[in-house]
């Protein structure tokens, strides 16, 4: 691509973006880099998709049925959400809500966070780890997810110019609610890319440095899901019934374990982490916690 051309398609594209901010009705529209990757989305689109993704998860009980037991199990993840996101690396405190809903669901081992930081957490995740630094690692990872805006980025990857050219064209008046409810359908702003698998476990990291857990606690949970994989072959009933399932779908939106672990191994070596101890893995006040499961 020749300069001329580059300087075009900025300028068609800032053009289109004064189209898509006014059609929107949106407070702020960037091009920016600094996330996962280019994003031509405003940090509001952030925020409007995941409160329309918290809507639906809410009215879909079937298949996110809320946990209704003891509420400080919950209030036990906020407050571990609070404190990661009191981390220095934190760009959207305050700007994303970073609230946490629970998950009935003992058969999946896995969390996840819409764009803008709705947080959820399955109570099978919880059940299958074996200390709070665990879980908070996993936390960093879904906040770092939020944060990294990799929902937004893909969507500018595969929607940008398609939806920058229709809005220009007047063909699209309500696109976001469209857009929000077609991804959310495909679940495509969940899954993210290996990059962005990547992305999250080096951004878990740097928040936990500042917390009280042991920062490369991310590698227990794929060091489990390697060996809960490896216990249960395709269709086996393993001590935890159902496993094979858990862990086909936590590894359909978090691939490749053991690279993981070898890339987390590697940021604990650079960092000279001290090793892991209980103050900072907190094993025995975790175990409390899995008691107030059902
Ligand atoms: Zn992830």
């Amino acid at each position: 691509m020749t300069t001329s051309t580059l300087t075009t398609s900025a300028f068609f594209i800032r053009r289109l973006a004064l189209a898509i901010t006014f059609s929107l009705g949106l407070t702020a529209f960037v091009v920016s880099c600094s996330g996962g990757g280019l994003n031509l989305y405003g940090t509001d689109t952030d925020t409007q998709l995941g409160k329309q993704m918290d809507d639906q998860i809410r009215q879909n009980s079937a298949e996110y049925p809320i946990f209704r037991g003891n509420p400080a199990v919950k209030q036990y993840l906020q407050t571990m959400t609070d404190e990661i996101v009191r981390s220095e690396h934190v760009q959207y405190r305050g700007k994303f809500p970073y609230v946490v809903e629970v998950i009935q669901d003992d058969k999946t081992i896995n969390a996840f966070c819409t764009p803008g930081g709705y947080i959820y957490v399955y109570t099978g995740l919880m059940k299958a780890l074996d200390n709070e630094a665990t879980l908070a690692g996993v936390m960093g990872h879904e906040i770092a997810h939020a944060e990294r805006r990799h929902g937004t980025s893909r969507m500018t990857k595969a929607y940008g110019l398609q939806i920058i050219t229709q809005i220009a064209l007047g063909q699209s008046p309500s696109q976001l609610a469209t857009l929000g409810a077609n991804l959310f359908g495909g679940l495509a702003l969940l899954k993210n890319s290996r990059l962005d698998e990547e992305d999250a476990d080096v951004y878990s990291f740097k928040y936990l440095q500042s917390t009280r857990w042991y920062a490369g606690s991310i590698k227990f949970f794929f060091e489990k899901i390697t060996a809960a994989s490896g216990k249960a072959p395709s269709g086996a009933q393993g001590v935890i019934p159902n496993i094979a399932t858990s862990v086909e779908r936590l590894l359909s939106t978090h691939p490749l374990p053991q690279d993981r672990i070898d890339a987390t191994n590697k940021r604990i070596e650079e960092a000279k982490l001290p090793p892991p101890s209980e103050t900072n893995l907190r094993a025995q006040p975790y175990q409390q916690i899995k008691r107030m499961l059902p």
